[in-house]
């Protein structure tokens, strides 16, 4: 027991250590990973990136970890979409100089661009317990479909403003910064006729997702979605929510119904079961690349390849 505790003892002093002599601040943080890797591509060889939101975590309903505040305290470049999407991070960030903080739904290019959220649809709002309301309202508050990250050309547009914020903030790096996105550019350019060429034979298919994400990205490739539904990833919906989910399947000619990683199996196979319906995952936060120069276009090239692999063929 004694041998133990000692063994715990030395094992607490290490790690407060070993905090006491970790950089304090990571010069970029980026809201969520996405944005981390368009600011990772810019800030590549100059100055770290940091991304704020776990893997697994729900852009919609994070909580700041005091470390998380401390973190957004300690950066010289925040990057985030803004208040309407995380709604988590904005008492933190209005505490920042100006010059601190870039907000992307702001940035004058990327307003126009901006898409209504999808509040209309009929099919999304019967039969909902209340934790599956909750989670519509979290997605709902604003009027815009916020999640901008998956447009290619919102992309470019916040890689140019973050390389702008990044040469006013180290001057010294210019010539860095300015390679770095001219890189960043060509790369995404090649790689959007890419993906456009792998999604060109997938118009028409009609299929459904748990998670109105992914408009921009539809849109700007052509995907012809039938809707969303809104449910609970780790409850299975009850039995009269699966029957108008199944309706609405067989409707539409659904070919796919895409969960995400986050849900439980289980939900997914009741979902789908009893319909010719294939199921899929899209990742739209990109928990499975790992940040670097080019990861915004691995990122953009993986969720093409999920839409591919369960829309093509019959
Ligand atoms: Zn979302």
């Amino acid at each position: 027991m004694l041998h133990k505790k000692t063994f715990l003892f030395a094992g607490l002093s290490a790690a407060l250590w070993g905090m006491a002599i970790l950089p304090a601040q990571a010069a970029v943080v980026a809201s969520i990973k996405p944005l981390g890797f368009i600011a990772s591509a810019i800030a590549d060889g100059v100055t770290p990136t940091e991304v704020l939101l776990p893997d697994g975590a729900s852009e919609h309903d994070y909580s700041l970890r005091p470390s998380d505040v401390k973190r957004l305290q300690g950066a010289d470049l925040v990057v985030w979409v803004g208040p309407e999407m995380e709604a988590f991070m904005q008492k933190s960030v209005g505490q920042l100089p100006a010059q601190k903080q870039l907000t992307l739904a702001m940035l004058d290019g990327v307003k126009p661009l901006l898409m209504k959220g999808s509040d209309e649809d009929d099919h999304d709002h019967g039969g909902h317990d209340a934790s599956e309301q909750k989670r519509d309202d979290d997605h709902h508050h604003g009027e815009y479909n916020m999640h901008i990250w998956l447009s290619p050309e919102i992309a470019r547009l916040s890689a140019v403003a973050i390389h702008d914020k990044l040469v006013e903030l180290i001057p010294a790096k210019k010539a860095q910064l300015d390679a770095n996105l001219q890189h960043f550019e060509s790369a995404l350019s090649r790689t959007d006729k890419q993906v456009g060429t792998v999604l060109a034979p997938l118009k028409g298919k009609g299929y459904f997702v748990f998670h109105d994400a992914y408009g921009y990205f539809e849109k700007h490739y052509g995907l012809t979605p039938s809707g969303h539904f809104t449910v609970n990833p780790e409850i299975q919906p009850g039995a009269q929510r699966l029957h108008e989910i199944r309706t609405q399947l067989v409707e539409h000619k659904a070919v796919c119904v895409f969960a995400e990683p986050q849900f439980r199996p289980a939900v997914i196979h009741a979902v789908a079961r009893g319909t010719s319906v294939r199921s899929g995952t899209l990742d739209p936060l990109g928990i499975e690349v790992a940040p670097g120069k080019d990861s915004y276009m691995q990122f953009l090239t993986g969720l093409a390849n999920q839409y591919a692999s369960c829309l093509k063929g019959d």
